[in-house]
């Protein structure tokens, strides 16, 4: 034996038994070379698929898709890429491995190289397949982890609604999107009567069930596009899409009274509770989003002043 077929013999074991998945298509994109990964997990040997179009035994993948790619392939010499970010896998193969045995398939890089004939013509082009299960399921986990993190930072841990900071991120953006785009848009501002007494008297944790209490009567009376935060300790704040005072205030007088009608049982005890309410409406004139708070609070001191239980639109 030749040096150089020894060589070549090596060559083509090794090309054999790498682990990653080698196809060689012609012009025609017909299967000229298909090393063991490929057979072992697509279960067909290479006398299955030799001379055979790539598309015809593999329908999975999208024919004018990868036919792009592969032409610039031949008619450039350039190489071509595809990764599980823009399309999960080329070949669906099943995943075997054991610890990311939760993806269903495995995910797949790939890249197209020219192969050049000896008349220096690319006639042929060379597939590899990476299986890249392992990162893309860790990068998802990571993903829906970060992403659960973030859903979290924005909640107020006790009842549920936005905290303060985020409820006050979305109202900056909405009044940006609104001096872009007006709309009739209200916030309401709304805080518990006498909640202090109700502390006094029930103690902290009957003061935090009238708070919790309140989120839910607010989560039964808005709709879902509503953005709804606690605003304090014992104040809330929501901005009404769609709705322009008037109709604020029929929301507004909902809540007033569905909050009339709670009683909060608490050690033996039954507990009634009022809120005070102010709304203000979106308008032109603002010229900044705080102006537009301020309105909505300064009616809210109104209710409150007026004894209490009641409502006040801003002028
Ligand atoms: P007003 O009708 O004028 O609003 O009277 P008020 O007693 O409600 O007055 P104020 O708004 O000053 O009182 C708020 C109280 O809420 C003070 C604070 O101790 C209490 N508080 C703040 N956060 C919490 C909480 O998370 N749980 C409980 N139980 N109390 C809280
Ligand atoms: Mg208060
Ligand atoms: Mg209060």
């Amino acid at each position: 034996m030749s040096d150089q077929f020894k060589q070549v013999h090596s060559l083509m074991t090794l090309l054999q038994n790498v682990d990653v998945g080698l196809v060689v298509l012609d012009r025609e994109y017909n299967i000229q070379l298909w090393n063991n990964f490929m057979e072992s997990h697509s279960g067909l040997h290479p006398a299955d698929v030799k001379d055979k179009c790539l598309f015809d035994v593999f329908d999975e993948i999208p024919k004018s898709w990868f036919k792009q790619k592969a032409e610039s392939v031949f008619t450039l010499n350039t190489r071509a890429f595809t990764t599980w970010e823009q399309r999960p896998y080329l070949f669906k193969f099943k995943n075997y491995r054991p610890i990311t045995g939760t993806a269903e398939f495995m995910y797949q890089n790939s890249t197209l190289i020219p192969l050049k004939s000896s008349a220096g013509e690319v006639d042929c082009v060379g597939l590899i397949i990476y299986d890249v299960t392992d990162v893309a399921v860790h990068r998802q986990a990571l993903k829906a982890v970060n992403n659960q993190l973030t859903i979290l930072s924005r909640i107020d841990k006790m009842t549920g609604l936005f905290n303060r900071g985020y409820w006050q991120e979305r109202f900056y953006l909405e009044f940006k999107r609104l001096q872009r785009q007006p709309d009739a848009c209200s916030l309401i501002l709304f805080d518990i009567d006498h909640f202090k007494k109700i502390n006094d008297s029930y103690g902290h944790s009957a003061g935090d069930l009238v708070i919790k209490n309140t989120a839910d009567c607010i989560r039964d009376c808005i709709r879902e596009t509503d953005i709804a935060g606690r605003f304090g300790g014992e104040e809330f704040s929501l901005l009404l899409f769609n709705a322009d005072k008037q109709q604020a205030k029929i929301l507004a007088e909902r809540l007033l009274d569905v909050i009339r009608q709670q009683v909060i049982r608490y050690q033996g005890e039954q507990i009634k509770y009022t809120v005070s309410i102010g709304i203000a409406e979106y308008s032109q004139h603002y010229t900044s989003a705080e102006i537009w708070l301020e309105l909505a609070d300064k009616a809210l001191y109104q209710s409150k002043h007026q004894g209490r239980d009641c409502i006040n639109l801003a002028d």
